[in-house]
This record gives structure tokens, C-alpha cells and sequence, in this order.
């Protein structure tokens, strides 16, 4: 064998090897040996050098065996393998093992080496002691794992008796969902024979359980629905598990029953969260409820109202008339704040007397008030209990999310400082936890209430705003606004109180008399001889969801004597959009009585004027936000551009609102706009007014052609 190692790398391999290495040559004398023997001898290289092995270990005896051999190597140079045993006290680093003769047994392999025609002996030592452990550690490990073997053999006897008579229910099934086997709870469980259940689709027991998300539950624990062979559906509990068997996939599923659990889980949430006496909710749910109530009220971007409530003077009573009567008296407070607020709110007992509310998803302030109202006026009166008359005071303390705070615990605490607020503001009554928030809830009140005294006071008037035709500059028709001149505040905005109408209902009474007034003003007109005009009036969403519109329209025409033909109802397309199917057929019972219809507000409500063709409408008018900025803004110009040529196309008319300089209507002359309305004719104006600027003029001509 060739090689490129050079002397001193060979040096190295040697010196490094973890087997003993002792070179004689031909005189038997020690000419290389390594760091094991070195090591294990306790020698330095002087004391062996040029040595022979006896030297080296004069402790062995002279006739050994190994000896022996070394001689006759020399003679037949054949290698040998000795199995020797050297006394320990040679190899001090093993002192510390312990055989059982206190002696290590050696390999030791001879080798007759040639090199330059003369021999050599190479020793190898190899200490076995090590590996003769590991093969005792072997046999340790081979006996365990037979004792282990049996015992699981017996554990399996064990553990099938114990599984056919577990309570649980265990299935196994195959990979198409096929049930291979059952225990004897499954065929209880299921009210099924085991023959039964054999090759039955697993998904027959357990609803929807081997579909697609079963990979998600393997190995986990989850609740489900079962069905038994009766068709009766039972809560259970499965934990999946798999096994391969034959390299084929096997599931387990084992299956608890837990209606009982459940039932009595309900039971014991029940007491947990509810108070003994009177069946409301208690501190801990509501606190539940107002964190869910929070969480729906961001999402939904809805308001929600916590109340406090606390009995005025409810520790005397209890204190002069009884345990007994107290208790009767918080039942009876339970079941008045139960029917005060609707299902989906929440009462809760958190305290002796102490109550709140949770009221969700409000329009208004004003509900809130509603609620405390209706709770202050149930305690007005004495209350009878075990013939004791009691007079009962409450105070109450309101707070708004999301306007006061958006957290559980403020909310909580505004509530109660409101609370303590009503309480030293005389008892029996509400308060708001932020004044301002309070105020303008007062205010909308108010405004509601001298609303509705509005019509038959006679603050209420109806405004003429002249439509002009831009090819003859003539007046063609009047839209009628409403205003309400207050007697303390002077002129509200409808825009202010068109909203509180619609929501109180009172619209119902203020339309009609809008309508009454703009048709009977109308019909006097012509009475008086003035070029006929048309009027048009607003309609509000609330009103067109009225029933017997149409009819009330027809009876108000005859009433007043007006032609249809000069009254245009004004509905706004967000109406029309939201409203499209319900409103459809009250639009056409108008139309039939031959009123015609315009969509007010165009462009605000992101419909398509195809789209609304489908209602029997004559005008378009576009929203004064677009002709607003018609000469500074190009999308604007754009808008109204194409809207008046795509009205023209479907045979509508086009008036546009809210013009108020001489720019706009050269735009919009241009773009050959059927009308127009805006200060730039005229603001609304009163009855008389509108009279002397418009009807009583000889030619009627508002707007002259040139341009
Ligand atoms: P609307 O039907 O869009 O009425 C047009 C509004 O624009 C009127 O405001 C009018 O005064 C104003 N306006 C007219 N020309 C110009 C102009 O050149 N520039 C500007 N900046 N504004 C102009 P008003 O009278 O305050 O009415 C506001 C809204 O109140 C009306 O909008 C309508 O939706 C509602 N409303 C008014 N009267 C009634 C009514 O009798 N019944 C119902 N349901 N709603 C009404
Ligand atoms: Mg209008
Ligand atoms: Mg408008």
C-alpha cells in the first residue's frame, strides 16, 4: 500500500489511536509504541525503549500465554488474536470499573509486519471491558423489554376489559368512515346492536363529525351533536385519535355523553350569574353583558345607555316593616324594570337595592329617558305589599356609550355619580352623567314638544322658491319649503326639525298640512287669475311609507279643487333606494292620479339613472352639491353634464337646485338643463311676497336670453 502521509503525520496517527500499539522488531525489543500504553502503563518512552516486553510488564508472569505467542509469530509469521487477561493494577485509569474479578480483559492482536526484508511484531491492544459492559447493559435492556412485553400482554386483557366496560363509547373507523368496531357503552350509547353499527357511515352517529375540518380536531377534545337510534340529538364529547394497523389508517373515537353535565353546567351558570331572590341577572353577568353589549355597540357603531337605579329610603322600609316585606318589595321592583325595557336589554340586581340596566342598540337619547320615565311614573303611585302601602322613590343615573366613555368600569361609575346626582337633586327622578349630553337631549324634547303644538299655534308657514324654464326664462312652478318661525327662538330650520318630525311621527300631521296649504294656495291662485304654476311639495321617506297615501292625495285634490297636473311630489333617490320594492307601488297609485314625480337630491344617492327608470318619475333634480361647484370643480361639470343628457335620453326632465350665479346657468343653458331654482332668482319667499315678485307681473319673464 501506497502512501502520501508524511513520517510525522504517521507519528501522529499512531501516538493518537485509541488502541494500545507496541512495535518489536526483529530482537523482540520495543521500537515504537503510542500514549495508550504510555497511559495505561504508567511508563515514559525512556523506560521502554529499546526494552522488550517482559520489561515493559515485568508484573506478568514469565510463562504467560502472550509471550508465548510473540515467539511464535517470529517463527511462522502469521498473525494471532489473544484473549488475555492483564491485572487490573497495570491500567490504573480503570481502577474505578468493577469487574468481577477485579481483572480487564484485553484483545490483544498480534501482527508480523515485513519492511526491508526484516520482521517486526506490532501489538494491538484493545481493551474489551468497555463493550463487555455494554453487552451485560444489553442483555439488561433485552430482559426488560421481554418482562415488558408481558406485561403488556397482560395489561391487554386488562385494558379490553376495561374498555368494554368504560362508560364512554368507542368507535373505530376507517378511512372512508366506515365503523369497524364499537364497546359495549357505544352500542348503549346509540341504542344500536353492535351488528348494527358495524360498516354504518360514522357520520350516522355524530353529526357532520368525518368531513373536511376532521383534520383540525384529531387529537383534540371537542363538542358535538350525536344521534341515537331513537332520532334523539345528545351533547357528547369526542376525543380522535389515529393508529396505523396493517399500514392502513385506522381513527378511534371516543365519545362521551354530556347532556347531564351540560344540563347541570346551565344550572350551575344559572345561580352563578343570577341573583336568588329575584331571578335578574347579578353583578357578574351583567358586567358579561355590558362587555359583550360594548363589543356588538363598536362593531355595529351603535349607542347604548347603563343606567343605575337605586330605591330611595329601601333600608327603612326594611328595617320598620320586615325582612319579608323587603324581599317582596325588590321582586316587585324586579318585575317593573322587567317590563320597563325591551328583551334584549339587561336588569340586574348588584346589590341589596341596588339595580342596573343595560339598554342597547339606540336611535336616540331620548329612548333612555323613555325607559327612566316610564320607571319614575310606575313609582309615582304607592305600591300594596301584605297590605302594607309603601311609597317608593327611585333615583336614577344614565351614561351614553359611546358619547361619556367606552369602557365597561367608566360607564359603570358615570352611571352611579348620575345616579347620586338624581338622588341629591330631590330623589325620584333621572339624571344624565354629563349635563351637556343632557341639555341637548332637553333641547330635541322640547323642540318636540312645542312641535307639537306647532300647527294649530299657526307657527308654521309655507315658503314659495320660483322654477324658472331656461329656454323662455319663464316661471313654469314654485317649490313650497316649509318654515316654523318659534315664538321664544324665532325661525328653526326645517333641516333642524324635519328630522325630530320624522322620528316622533308627527310628520304624518305637518305633511298633510303642507299638503293641504301649498294645494289650497295653488287653487286660490288660479282662482285669482294668475298664469297657472305648478307647486312642488317635499315628501318625506316616513311619509311614503304610509299605506293610503295615494288615497289621502285624491281626497285632498277633490277637497282643495286643484288639477293634479300642478302638483309635483318632491322624494329624495335615497328614499327611493332604500325603499325601491315597498315604494314602488304607492309611486305608482300617485302617479295614476296623474301627480307627476321628481327625484329631489340627485347624485347624493350613488343610484343609476337607468335604474331608476323603472319608477314612474318625470324629473330629475340635481343635488345643489354638484351645481354648487359646476364652474370650479371638472368632476362636477362632468356629473351634471351627463346626467342631463342621460335624463334626456329616458324623457325626463332636468331641473337643477341651488343656483346662485350667472356662470351656472350659462353651463347649464348650455348643456340644455329643462330648469332651474336658486338665489340666483330668487331665496324662498312668503305667500305675499311671492305674489307681488312672481304672479303679479305682467310678462313673467325672470331671466333674460341674452348670453
Ligand atoms: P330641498 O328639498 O332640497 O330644498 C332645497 C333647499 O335648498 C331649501 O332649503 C332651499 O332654501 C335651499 N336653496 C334653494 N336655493 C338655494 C341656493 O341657491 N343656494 C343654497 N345654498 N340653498 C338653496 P330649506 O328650505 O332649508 O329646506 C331644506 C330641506 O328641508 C329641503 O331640502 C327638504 O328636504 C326639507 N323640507 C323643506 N320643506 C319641507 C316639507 O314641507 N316637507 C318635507 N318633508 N321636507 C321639507
Ligand atoms: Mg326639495
Ligand atoms: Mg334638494
Amino acid at each position: 500500500m501506497q502512501h502520501l502521509l508524511s513520517n510525522n503525520l504517521l507519528e501522529n496517527i499512531v501516538d493518537h489511536n485509541a488502541v494500545g500499539l507496541i512495535v518489536l522488531d526483529a530482537e523482540k525489543e520495543v521500537i515504537v509504541w503510542n500514549r495508550w500504553i504510555a497511559h495505561y502503563s504508567g511508563k515514559s518512552e525512556a523506560d521502554v525503549m529499546g526494552k522488550s516486553l517482559a520489561d515493559i510488564f515485568p508484573e506478568l508472569p514469565a510463562d504467560m500465554y502472550l509471550f508465548k505467542i510473540v515467539e511464535d509469530i517470529y517463527q511462522d509469521h502469521f498473525p494471532k488474536i489473544v484473549t488475555q487477561s492483564l491485572h487490573r493494577y497495570l491500567f490504573p485509569l480503570y481502577q474505578d470499573i468493577k469487574t468481577k474479578k477485579n481483572r480487564i480483559k484485553q484483545n490483544i492482536i498480534l501482527h508480523a509486519l515485513n519492511s526491508e526484508e526484516k520482521w517486526y511484531v506490532l501489538v494491538q491492544i484493545f481493551d474489551m471491558t468497555a463493550s463487555d459492559r455494554r453487552e451485560q447493559i444489553l442483555k439488561e435492556q433485552a430482559y426488560q423489554m421481554q418482562q415488558l412485553t408481558q406485561n403488556l400482554q397482560d395489561t391487554r386483557t386488562y385494558q379490553y376489559a376495561l374498555l368494554e366496560n368504560t362508560l364512554d363509547a368507542l368507535i373505530t373507523f376507517d378511512n372512508n368512515g366506515h365503523i369497524l368496531s364499537v364497546n359495549k357503552a357505544a352500542t348503549r350509547m346509540f341504542n344500536h346492536s353492535l351488528e348494527e353499527l358495524k360498516f354504518k357511515h360514522i357520520n350516522t352517529l355524530i353529526i357532520d363529525y368525518y368531513s373536511l375540518e376532521f383534520k383540525t380536531f384529531l387529537d383534540n377534545i371537542i363538542e358535538t351533536v350525536a344521534i341515537n337510534s331513537e332520532g334523539k340529538y345528545f351533547p357528547i364529547e369526542v376525543g380522535t385519535g389515529s393508529m396505523f394497523i396493517e399500514e392502513q389508517r385506522i381513527f378511534i373515537a371516543s365519545l362521551r355523553d354530556i347532556s347531564e353535565r351540560k344540563k347541570i353546567d346551565e344550572q350551575l351558570r344559572f345561580f352563578a350569574l343570577h341573583d336568588n331572590l329575584t331571578g335578574l341577572a347579578n353583578r357578574i353577568l351583567f358586567q358579561e353583558r355590558l362587555d359583550s353589549a360594548i363589543a356588538l355597540a363598536h362593531r355595529q357603531s351603535e349607542m347604548i345607555a347603563v343606567m343605575m337605579l337605586d330605591l330611595d329610603k329601601f333600608k327603612e322600609i326594611n328595617d320598620s316593616r320586615g325582612h319579608r316585606v323587603g324581599d317582596l318589595l325588590l321582586k316587585k321592583v324586579a318585575e317593573v324594570l322587567l317590563s320597563a325595557i325591551r328583551d334584549v336589554d339587561t336588569v340586574a340586581r348588584l346589590s341589596g337595592d341596588e339595580f342596573a340596566i343595560i339598554l342597547l342598540a339606540l336611535q336616540d337619547p331620548e329612548q333612555a329617558i323613555l325607559v327612566a320615565e316610564r320607571i319614575l311614573q310606575y313609582f309615582s303611585e304607592p305600591l300594596v305589599i301584605q297590605n302594607f302601602t309603601l311609597k317608593i322613590g327611585v333615583s336614577i343615573g344614565i351614561t351614553l356609550y359611546p358619547y361619556e366613555s367606552n369602557e365597561a368600569d367608566k360607564l359603570l361609575s358615570y352611571a352611579d355619580t348620575a345616579m347620586y346626582k338624581a338622588k341629591n337633586s330631590g330623589r325620584n327622578c333621572y339624571q344624565y352623567y354629563s349635563a351637556e349630553l343632557h341639555s341637548e337631549t332637553l333641547h330635541r324634547k322640547e323642540l318636540e314638544d312645542s312641535l307639537r303644538q306647532a300647527i294649530e299655534k299657526q307657527e308654521l308657514s309655507l315658503y314659495y322658491q320660483p322654477q324658472i324654464d331656461l329656454k323662455t326664462g319663464k316661471l313654469v312652478g314654485a317649490e313650497a319649503l316649509l318654515r316654523w318661525s318659534h315664538p321664544q327662538k324665532g325661525f328653526i330650520s326645517p333641516v333642524e326639525f324635519i328630522p325630530i318630525a320624522e322620528e316622533s311621527g308627527l310628520i304624518h300631521e305637518i305633511g298633510r298640512w303642507v299638503m293641504e296649504e301649498a294645494c289650497m294656495q295653488n287653487k286660490r291662485w288660479q282662482m285669482q287669475g294668475y298664469y297657472p304654476i305648478v307647486i312642488s311639495v317635499n315628501l318625506s321617506a316616513v311619509q311614503l311609507r304610509l299605506k293610503n297615501l295615494a288615497n289621502d292625495f285624491s281626497l285632498l285634490l277633490r277637497k282643495s279643487g286643484l288639477d293634479a297636473k300642478y302638483l309635483e311630489l318632491e322624494i329624495t333617490e335615497t328614499f327611493l333606494m332604500e325603499n325601491a320594492d315597498s315604494s314602488l307601488l304607492t309611486l305608482k297609485e300617485l302617479r295614476a292620479l296623474n301627480v307627476s314625480l321628481a327625484i329631489d337630491d340627485f347624485g347624493t344617492g350613488y343610484s343609476s339613472l337607468g335604474y331608476l327608470k323603472r319608477f314612474p318619475v318625470k324629473k330629475v333634480k340635481i343635488d345643489r352639491s354638484f351645481v354648487n361647484e359646476l364652474e370650479t370643480d371638472n368632476d362636477d361639470a362632468m356629473i351634471v353634464k351627463a346626467v342631463i343628457s342621460l335624463s334626456h335620453s329616458l324623457g325626463l326632465k332636468v331641473i337643477a337646485e341651488g343656483v346662485e350665479n350667472k356662470q351656472q346657468i350659462v353651463f347649464l343653458r348650455a348643456e340644455e338643463c329643462d330648469e332651474i331654482q336658486g338665489y340666483f332668482i330668487s331665496k324662498p319667499l312668503s305667500k305675499d311676497d311671492f305674489e307681488e315678485q312672481y304672479l303679479n307681473v305682467e310678462d313673467q319673464i325672470y331671466l333674460t336670453l341674452e348670453n
